[in-house]
């Protein structure tokens, strides 16, 4: 037995003379006497150690057999995946004038017409087929509760089509909840609402100074009262869009949320994102920021630990630490632009060169994953972080190097964060150390 190729191994200072060992193919994590990790090496482990640090990920039989069937994981994950997933931009409209969404000019009254609703429901009807039991899909803007008979059109159509097949169709929205009350979450639930992510970018006075109204007043209380409201009926998870400036009053607001009665029983996950990396041109969705976007800069590490940090300690969850390979590769997942214009993800929304088809013409080319496998190369097959990497997000690439078929490597940021949340998740999770 061998030490596998994709494990992470830190001091554990807690306890000296051990070791804490991740791996990141399977995400566990055992706690293992320095000695017992030198007999890995040796060949000398007890049968007992051999059989439990096989099962973590660990240790394997064959490293050059595990880089083998590395190269074929998202192959794998995509051969079995059972769920047709769409993320649906309804408008690029919205009844909030947040700071950052207005740079760059891209908000406006654009709408997804009920025609091009219809031929998104035929889409993924006519994509629905083999091993595929379940639909789902995410509704995004813009403000998606601004186009709320859309929901409830799209909605009823997937959701009998579902019926029909003993399927499930479940779905999602990202709001900014200023719309999404008790009654709207009353009518939407039947209908398969499952789960709404909503925005608050830290507390009151923060929160209203970045994301007013149009009007100019304030929308903090109205989006508080919305998730007090609905949170008993529907999974929420809250999202906040932080900067430099104000990224340290963050915790306060888990702090109004708890003395709001929000608390962590009533909230799914909590995760705030940087500002930084959000697509700015025209036609792009106006809310996007996605936990992919690399973090290379010391400010952004330091303060995506601490925020980390502060939502474990309050009790509250944050999303797994797991293989996450981009969606540019995984298959039956698309996003269509409020026009029918489909893209592979949200943040590449209105750049042409990344248009994969129409909802009107279909996909272009037979595969509908563009750019595989640019991790498929000798540093990254080589490279510990491979399963939470898998070359990074290649939005990030192209922003940065003008070339989405370039990784953007993750190693800095794992380097300096991947000891701190393991800690974290061990100290806050109760993650099982073996
Ligand atoms: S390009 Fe890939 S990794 Fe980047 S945000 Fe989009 S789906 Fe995530
Ligand atoms: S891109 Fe960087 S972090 Fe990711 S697998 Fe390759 S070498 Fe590792």
């Amino acid at each position: 037995m061998y030490a596998s190729c994709y494990i992470a191994v830190y001091p554990f200072r807690e306890k000296p003379g051990h070791l804490l060992v991740c791996s990141t193919k399977k995400t566990s994590v055992a706690l293992l006497r320095e000695e017992t990790f030198r007999s890995i090496e040796k060949g000398t482990l007890a049968p007992a150690d051999e059989a439990a640090l096989l099962k973590l990920g660990i240790i394997v039989p064959d490293r050059e057999e595990e880089k083998r069937l590395m190269l074929d994981y998202i192959n794998g994950l995509n051969a079995r995946n059972s769920e047709l997933n769409m993320t649906a931009v309804l408008n690029l409209d919205c009844n909030f004038a947040c700071t950052y969404c207005f740079e760059g000019g891209m908000k406006g009254k654009r709408y997804m017409s009920r025609e091009t609703a219809g031929l998104l429901v035929k889409f993924i009807q006519d994509r629905f087929s083999g091993i595929k039991t379940s639909l789902s899909v995410t509704f995004y803007g813009g403000e998606p509760l601004l186009s709320l008979d859309l929901i409830v059109f799209i909605s009823e159509a997937l959701k009998a089509f579902a019926a029909e097949r003993a399927a499930q169709y479940t779905f999602n929205m990202i709001t900014n909840g200023s719309l999404f009350t008790r009654s709207v979450a009353e009518r939407l639930i039947p209908l398969g609402l499952r789960g709404a992510k909503i925005t608050l970018d830290g507390p009151a006075e923060v929160h209203n100074r970045c994301r007013p109204f149009k009007s100019g007043a304030g929308s903090f209380d109205a989006v508080m009262k919305n998730i007090k409201d609905t949170c008993d009926l529907v999974k929420i998870s809250i999202g906040g869009n932080y900067q430099k400036e104000n990224y340290a009053r963050f915790p306060e607001l888990l702090d109004l949320l708890e003395s709001s009665g929000i608390t962590p029983a009533y909230v799914s996950k909590v995760k705030f994102d940087p500002v930084a990396g959000r697509p700015d041109r025209e036609g792009a969705t106006v809310d996007f920021a996605d936990g992919c976007l690399s973090l290379n800069e010391p400010w952004l590490v330091d303060a995506s630990l601490l925020l980390r940090e502060a939502i474990l300690r309050k009790g509250y969850d944050v999303p797994k630490l797991r293989p996450l390979p981009c969606q540019l590769e995984v298959n039956d997942a698309y996003v269509s632009n409020f026009d029918g214009t489909l893209y592979k993800c949200p943040a590449l929304i209105g750049i042409k060169d990344f248009e994969i088809g129409s909802l009107r013409e279909e996909i272009k080319g037979e595969n509908d994953s563009p750019y595989p496998g640019i991790w498929k190369n000798k540093e990254c097959l080589e490279c510990a972080y491979l399963p939470l990497c898998f070359g990074g997000c290649r939005y990030m690439a192209y922003v940065r190097g003008g070339n989405i078929e370039k990784v953007d490597c993750k190693r800095p940021y794992l380097d300096a964060a991947l000891e701190t949340i393991v800690s974290q998740d061990i100290r806050y999770r109760g993650v099982p150390v073996k």
